[in-house]
C-alpha cells in the first residue's frame, strides 16, 4: 500500500471540496486499483517477530489488528478529515456509536454538559438517561436561544452538544455565537452535523471543536449501510477519542467504510440537487398545510441565520397538517411514490410521522416541550423529478381532505 500520487497533506489541503470528496485519502496497493481497495480482514501477519514487536511498541508504522487500524477505514478517515477541514477523524459503526464515543471519551463524573432540546431521539436519550447514571450533570436548553446557552454555563461545564438544523423541528442553532461562547469558557463544542454534511455546512469553520456524524444519512446517501464519524483536532482525536475507541471497540466495518467512500464521491452532487428539489417541493407544500418548517423559506423565523451558516437547505424539512395524528397518517397512507420511512439523506424521497416513530420514546410531554406535534410530518426529498413528488403529495393531500 502506498499513498496515491499527490496524497501528501501539503497538497490535498489545497484541493477544493469536490476534489477532496472524490480523491482525499486514497492509498493504492501494488495492483494500482482505481477504486479504494476493500480490506475485509480482522488481523494482519508479519514477516518476522521483530516487526510485530516494533509495531506494538509504537516504534514502527503498520497494521496490527482491525480494531486499531484498517486500510479501507483509514482512507475514509483521511477523506472525511479533509472534507471537514479537521486535523483528524475516526469512523464508527453507527451515528450513535459516534455520538456516544465523542461524549464519553471526554466526560467524567462531576462534569456538566449543556445540550439542545430539539435533537435526534437517541442523542436525547444519552443526555437524559445515560450520562446522569455516570454522575454527569446535564442541562437542556432551547438551542435557538443564545442567552439560554450563556445562562446554562457552570464552573464544571465541559461540553456543549447540539445539532443544526435540528431533527425534526428544523431549529437553527447559531454556530458562531455558541462556539465563541464555548471557546471563551474553555468548553468543547460537539456538533452533530448529520443533516448537512460538509457539503452544506462546516461547523469547524464557525469555531466548533468537534463535528460528529451519522454517516448513514446524506454522507452515504443511498440507504445501504450504517456508519458514523467524529472529526476534530489531532489532540482531541489522538489523546481523548482514540484510547476510548480502541479499547471499547465501536469500530466501523471495512465494508461499510467502503460503501461510504462510494457515497462521498457523489455527495456534493446529491446535496445540491436534493436541496434544489427540497426547495421546489417545500414551496408547493407551503400552500397546502397549516405550517411549514423549512429553513430556506421566508416563513422560517431563522431563515437569515440558516442562510448565513448553511450553503443550501439540504433535503429535509417538516410540516404540520390540521387534524393531528389521524390526518397525518391519512397523508402518509395515500402516498404512491414517496415511501413511508423514518430514514433520511437517502436518494429516495421518504416521509415519516416523528411523534409515532423517531420521537416516540420521548413521551407526550417531551414531544410537546420539543415542539413535535401530532400533525407533524417530516420529509427527506430525494433525487426523483420534483414534479413527480409534487404530484404525489398533491394527490395524497387531496385524499386526506386538504
Ligand atoms: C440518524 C441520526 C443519528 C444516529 O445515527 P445512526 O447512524 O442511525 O446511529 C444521530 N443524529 C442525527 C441528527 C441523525 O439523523
Amino acid at each position: 500500500m502506498k499513498r496515491s500520487t499527490g496524497q501528501d497533506r501539503s497538497i490535498t489541503r489545497n484541493w477544493r471540496s469536490a476534489t477532496r470528496a472524490v480523491r482525499g485519502g486514497t492509498w493504492r496497493s501494488e495492483k494500482g486499483e482505481t477504486s479504494e481497495a476493500l480490506f475485509l480482514t480482522s488481523g494482519y501477519s508479519y514477516d518476522d517477530a521483530a516487526t510485530v514487536a516494533a509495531r506494538f511498541a509504537g516504534e514502527a508504522e503498520g497494521m496490527t489488528y482491525s480494531r486499531l487500524q484498517n486500510p479501507t477505514v483509514e482512507m475514509l478517515e483521511e477523506r472525511i478529515a479533509l472534507m471537514e477541514g479537521a486535523e483528524a477523524c475516526r469512523v464508527q459503526a453507527t451515528g450513535m456509536a459516534a455520538m456516544t464515543t465523542a461524549l464519553l471519551c471526554q466526560l467524567s463524573a462531576g462534569d456538566h454538559i449543556v445540550s439542545a432540546r430539539a435533537a435526534f431521539g437517541s442523542c436525547r436519550w444519552i443526555v437524559d438517561n445515560l450520562l446522569p447514571r455516570f454522575g454527569i450533570e446535564t442541562t437542556i436548553v432551547d438551542a435557538r436561544d443564545n442567552a439560554a446557552w450563556e445562562a446554562a454555563v457552570k464552573p464544571n461545564t465541559r461540553v456543549f452538544f447540539f445539532e443544526s438544523p435540528a431533527n425534526p423541528t428544523m431549529d437553527i442553532a447559531d454556530l458562531e455565537f455558541i462556539c465563541a461562547l464555548a471557546r471563551a469558557k474553555g468548553i468543547t463544542t460537539v456538533v452533530d452535523n448529520a443533516f448537512c454534511t460538509a457539503a452544506l455546512q462546516r461547523p469547524l469553520e464557525w469555531g466548533a471543536d468537534v463535528v460528529a456524524y451519522s454517516a448513514t444519512k446524506l454522507m452515504e446517501g443511498q440507504g445501504r449501510v450504517l456508519a458514523g464519524a467524529v472529526a476534530g483536532s489531532e489532540e482531541f482525536i489522538n489523546d481523548l477519542l482514540l484510547p476510548f475507541q480502541r479499547n471499547t471497540g465501536p469500530n466501523c466495518s471495512p465494508f461499510n467504510a467502503w460503501v461510504v467512500h462510494k457515497g462521498l464521491e457523489t455527495l456534493e452532487l446529491r446535496a445540491a440537487r436534493q436541496s434544489e428539489n427540497a426547495l421546489k417541493v417545500g414551496e408547493f407544500v407551503e400552500g397546502r398545510v397549516a405550517k411549514i418548517l423549512h429553513p430556506w423559506l421566508d416563513s422560517h423565523p431563522q431563515q437569515a441565520l440558516a442562510k448565513k451558516q448553511m450553503d443550501n437547505c439540504g433535503p429535509i424539512f417538516s410540516f404540520e397538517v390540521d387534524g393531528g395524528r389521524e390526518k397525518a397518517f391519512a397523508v402518509l397512507d395515500a402516498l404512491q411514490l414517496i415511501d413511508i420511512s423514518n430514514n433520511i439523506g437517502d436518494a429516495r424521497s421518504l416521509m415519516c410521522h416523528p411523534a409515532s416513530t423517531t420521537h416516540h420514546n420521548m413521551g407526550p410531554d417531551g414531544r410537546a416541550d420539543m415542539g413535535v406535534h401530532e400533525g407533524m410530518l417530516r420529509i427527506n426529498v430525494g433525487l426523483e423529478d420534483p414534479l413527480d413528488l409534487i404530484e404525489d403529495l398533491d394527490q395524497a393531500f387531496a385524499k386526506a381532505g386538504f
